[in-house]
């Protein structure tokens, strides 16, 4: 069958499941129509991937379409929401069915792993890049801002941080520590774990969240620029993957400060609540580390080995 562009949105999209019974209208009108519940807000978020900037051309396009969504589904969690719909702008040279087949297989895959629905997008012909837009709910009022920390709040981070980064500089130097370690790897890069699990511990106690896409330091730079405030930073508390201590123990700390991709939350927590905080993410099973706290002005600083107070510059990806 040669496929033009509305049996290949048939094929490849309209079929793919729907978990969820608030989709009224789906793929094939003029719009999706979409039921928000009364005592929520709608929170909307989009991001763009480009071949050769945010992936590969050779890549399975199962891991392309599943991290798409992984990405964009992270940005729900860093403003506290729970992800659930989903439209796909898809820009493609040509129509190739074997690729396209495996790009739906991993928008399945991540569709099903977070219980959200395909409702909508645009099919066009150009170079290859795809834009997706998440619709997420939140409890009214529960939004998580970039804007509102206070002096004084405790910095957290989730998990470990440098893995991604450290795949990416394998990649380039085409250069990798044993197998099992390159699979570690290589996963971190390419099925990052949106951090949904922390979303109602997000609600009750964070002041402010960031998901971290390009960098710790940049990304924390940006609650510190919104909110008006600088950090201080206990550089030995950044939490490291164990594979990057391991295998580049001189950059370790610059990977987990600098690179990207990790897409774990660096949020804030208020010192009054902190205790409260510990007590109900150890009963919730979620580990975080507290790598400093909120101060009047505008600078991230640390103290060096020496105990020299040292700034630390926002150094993440930009594209510009
Ligand atoms: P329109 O001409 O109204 O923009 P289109 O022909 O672009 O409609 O799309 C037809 C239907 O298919 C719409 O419901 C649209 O949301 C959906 N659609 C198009 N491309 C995609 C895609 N890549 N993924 C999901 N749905 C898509
Ligand atoms: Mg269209």
């Amino acid at each position: 069958m040669v496929l033009n562009e509305f049996s290949l949105i048939d094929t490849y999209f309209t079929l793919l499941p729907n978990p969820r019974t608030d989709v009224l209208l789906g793929i094939g009108d003029d719009g999706a129509c979409l039921r928000v519940p009364l005592a929520m807000d709608l929170v909307v978020s989009t991001d763009t991937l480009v071949s050769e900037v945010h992936f590969l051309p050779n890549w399975d396009a199962y891991d392309i379409a599943l991290r798409a969504l992984l990405v964009n589904i992270s940005d729900m969690a860093a403003m506290a929401a729970t992800p659930c719909w989903v439209t796909l702008a898809l820009t493609l040279p040509v129509i190739e069915p074997a690729w396209l087949e495996r790009f739906s297989q991993g928008l399945k895959e991540g569709l099903l792993r977070y219980q959200m629905a395909l409702v909508g997008g645009d099919t066009t012909r150009g170079a290859l890049a795809m834009t997706i837009t998440i619709h997420g709910l939140v409890p009214q009022g529960k939004a998580l801002r970039r804007s509102t920390a206070n002096a004084g709040d405790k910095i957290y981070v989730t998990g470990a941080l440098g893995a991604a980064a450290l795949a990416v500089a394998c990649l380039a130097e085409n250069q990798w520590p044993p197998e099992e370690a390159q699979g570690v790897l290589m996963q971190a890069l390419l099925q990052p774990r949106p951090r949904t699990d922390w979303l109602v511990l997000l609600q009750t106690y964070a002041s402010a969240a960031i998901d971290i896409s390009d960098g710790l330091s940049s990304d924390l730079a940006h609650i510190c620029r919104a909110s008006g405030l600088g950090a201080w930073l206990s550089l030995e508390t950044i939490p490291i993957h164990p594979l990057v201590s391991q295998w580049r123990p001189k950059q370790a700390l610059d990977f987990a400060l600098n690179g990207g991709d990790d897409y774990e939350l660096c949020f804030t927590v208020p010192a009054s609540i902190e205790k409260a905080f510990l007590v109900a993410a150890s009963q919730a099973g979620l580990k975080s580390h507290c790598i400093g706290t909120l101060v009047q002005g505008e600078d991230v600083r640390a103290a060096d080995a020496q105990g020299r107070v040292v700034s630390v510059p926002a150094k993440g990806y930009c594209h510009f």
